[in-house]
C-alpha cells in the first residue's frame, strides 16, 4: 500500500492476454449511485461481459460487496460468476466450508435500523452474511454510523469494513483477496495470471493477492496509496479499456 500510481500508468491492453479477470462491481463496472438499488446494468455492459468470458475462456468473475444473488439478477439473462459479500459467498463452496450467517445479525440490524430512523438519508442494506450502513445521502451522520458499527463489532466479533460512504459489518477472516486466492486455486482459473479491477479500500487485499499470484491490480479512480500496479481514472475509462483489452486477450 505504498505506491501512488500517476496518471500515465494505464494498464497495457496486453495485460489480459491469457489472464483471469476479477472485477469489482460498484465504482468499477457501474458508477456509484445514491442508493444501491438505483444501479442499472446496461445491455452494453452485459455484452462486454459475454465478450470477456468468451475471450478469456470463462476466466471472469465479479467480486463484490453486494450479495451474489443481487448481482446475478442485475446481469440476467447473462450468467456471471459472482463472489458476493466481499467474497464470503463463493460459488461451488461445499456447504461445510461456507461461513454461516452470524447469530448476532438480527439484533445488530435492529440497532442499525434505529440509526436509520434517527438520521434521515441513512440506509441499512441487509446482506446474507452481514449488514451495511450507507450515509451517502446523510454525510453528517458519518460519525454516528461509524460509532454504531464499531460498537456492534466490538460486541459481536464481527468486523467493520469501511467503504465509500458506508460502514459494513461482516464475518472476520474473509476478504476479496481470499476470494481471489480461492478461485485461482480452481479451474478454469488455476495456472493463469489474475488481474483485478476495483475502486475501493475493500479491493486492496485483492490487488495484493493478484500481485502475489503473478498478476496485477488496476485501481479505478483518483490516485491514492494502493497495492495496484495500474490505474484508470473513471468507470467509463475502465469499460473502454476492458473493451479494447478483450480484443487483445486471445
Ligand atoms: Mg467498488
Amino acid at each position: 500500500m505504498n505506491r501512488i500510481p500517476d496518471s500515465v500508468s494505464a494498464p497495457p491492453t496486453e495485460l489480459l492476454r491469457g489472464a483471469s479477470l476479477f472485477l469489482d462491481f460498484d465504482g468499477t463496472l457501474v458508477d456509484i449511485t445514491a442508493t444501491p438499488d438505483a444501479v442499472v446494468v446496461t445491455e452494453q455492459l452485459r455484452r462486454l461481459l459475454v465478450t470477456l468470458q468468451e475471450r478469456l475462456g470463462e476466466r471472469v468473475a465479479i467480486i463484490t460487496g453486494r450479495s451474489a444473488s443481487n448481482v446475478e439478477g442485475l446481469f440476467k439473462p447473462v450468467p456471471v460468476l459472482v463472489g458476493g459479500s466481499h467474497g464470503l459467498e463463493i460459488p461451488g463452496d461445499r456447504g461445510d466450508d461456507r461461513i454461516h450467517r452470524p447469530a448476532a445479525l438480527d439484533e445488530i440490524i435492529a440497532e442499525l435500523r434505529e440509526v436509520e430512523r434517527t438520521y434521515p438519508g441513512v440506509l441499512v442494506e441487509v446482506k446474507p452474511l452481514g449488514v451495511a450502513l450507507h450515509y451517502r445521502q446523510a454525510p453528517d451522520a458519518e460519525q454516528a454510523c461509524r460509532t454504531a458499527t464499531e460498537q456492534a463489532a466490538a460486541r459481536s466479533g464481527l468486523e467493520v469494513q469501511a467503504g465509500k460512504m458506508v460502514f459494513e459489518l461482516k464475518p472476520r477472516g474473509a476478504d476479496k483477496g481470499a476470494a481471489v486466492r480461492t478461485l485461482m486455486s480452481r479451474p478454469p482459473f488455476a495456472g493463469s495470471r489474475p488481474v483485478f479491477l476495483g475502486d475501493d479500500l475493500t479491493d486492496e487485499p485483492a490487488f495484493a493477492a493478484a500481485r502475489e499470484l503473478g498478476g496485477a491490480g488496476v485501481l479505478i479512480g483518483d490516485p491514492r496509496p494502493t497495492a495496484a500496479a495500474y490505474r484508470l481514472p473513471t468507470v467509463a475509462a475502465a469499460l473502454e479499456w476492458l473493451a479494447e483489452a478483450s480484443g487483445a486477450a486471445r
